[in-house]
């Protein structure tokens, strides 16, 4: 930590206490390569590698946690089903030995195979009360495995727009910018903003400003490629994260966006009556190498800035600012 000028916080300490042990082991690469691109650990890329990569944990811990007790519940179950069934099977060696010894002393050996039977039986119904509780716990098992899917599913989902939220995002993002570094592929980033949503919403009540959200999640999803991730950032403000896209791809796609948003015809559900159209501005910029998804999205938001402040309804890249307007403000 001190090689590399991390201060010695606990959440540093955390991280770097988990570089060491390797795990989980994506926090390694990470780090890895920031430090094979001599990236500083500065403040923001020190919480932002302890949010990503360590502060989520917390809640997969409790899940993990959920699912090991149950597992452990059907694995008691299983030795429980084991040991009976092994004691059962001792039994009836045992009543196989005594029968055979007692038909050698003469004892009628239809008693014998009566009591034999009967040994056998009391097994076989312990054995199937013991399977049906086995069957039945492993059962639940899948039952909260199922949900523990869906319920994974709907906490990167953003409810409005049923698109994927700020975690899955985050999420889809590390794992872009990992193949991008070692493949030296390019992603870029789109970040849209709806052009006078307020007015809109003041106008026509935020039922309906809700109703073109969902429309433009609805144009977004049939806009972008397969392999591309659009989702909700904030309120009205969309991204869409492009792998293997440079700018000037990203700034098609983001013009076929623009245009598709600008055809819509929208119409108040309950009455039928017709909207004004909505415009949207979109701000493009080029993931680069070891920069965090905030910086990428800084340089989006100069470009997004550029494209309101030139008249809305357009797409601005980052190539096309001038030096003083992509410095920081
Ligand atoms: P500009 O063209 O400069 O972007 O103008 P604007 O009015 O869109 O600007 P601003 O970003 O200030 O306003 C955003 C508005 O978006 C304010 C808020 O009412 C609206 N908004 C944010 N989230 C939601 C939402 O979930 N539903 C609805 N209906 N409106 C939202
Ligand atoms: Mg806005
Ligand atoms: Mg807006």
């Amino acid at each position: 930590m001190a090689e590399h000028r991390v201060p010695p916080t606990p959440n540093n300490f955390h991280v770097w206490f988990n570089y060491t042990l390797g795990t989980p082991p994506v926090l390694k690469r990470a780090i890895d390569i920031l430090i094979g691109n001599k990236r500083k650990f500065d403040a923001q890329t020190n919480r932002e590698i302890h949010e990503s990569y360590i502060g989520s944990k917390a809640t997969d811990e409790a899940v993990a946690y959920e699912v090991s007790q149950q597992l452990h519940s059907v694995m008691a179950s299983a030795k429980q089903f084991l040991t009976t069934a092994i004691a059962d099977n001792r039994t009836q060696m045992a009543a196989i030995n005594d029968v055979t010894e007692r038909t050698e002393a003469g004892v009628d050996p239809k008693l014998l195979i009566e009591s034999l039977m009967s040994e056998l039986a009391k097994a076989t119904t312990r054995a199937t009360k013991l399977e049906v509780s086995f069957v039945e716990k492993s059962r639940e098992l899948a039952t909260i495995r199922d949900s523990l899917i869906k319920s994974e599913e709907r906490a990167k989902t953003d409810t409005l727009t049923g698109l994927p939220n700020r975690r899955a995002l985050e999420e889809f993002f590390r794992k872009a910018q990992l193949a991008a570094m070692e493949q030296d592929d390019p992603v870029s980033a789109l970040l849209i903003d709806i052009d006078h949503f307020k007015r809109f919403n003041d106008e026509f009540g935020h039922g309906v400003g809700d109703q073109v959200l969902r429309l433009m999640a609805k144009v977004l999803r049939e806009a972008v490629r397969d392999i591309d991730l659009p989702a909700r950032y904030g309120g009205e403000e969309l991204i869409v994260i492009l792998p293997n896209a440079g700018l000037t791809t990203a700034a098609t796609i983001a013009e076929r966006i623009r245009r598709l948003v600008a055809e819509c015809h929208i119409s108040r559900r309950s009455t039928g009556e017709a909207l004004p159209g909505i415009t949207i501005s979109i701000g493009v910029a080029q993931f680069q190498a070891g920069e965090s998804m905030s910086d990428l999205i800084e340089r989006c938001d100069r470009a997004l800035y550029q494209a309101k402040k030139t008249g809305r309804n357009r797409v601005v890249t980052e190539a096309e600012l001038v030096p003083e307007q992509r410095a920081t403000a």
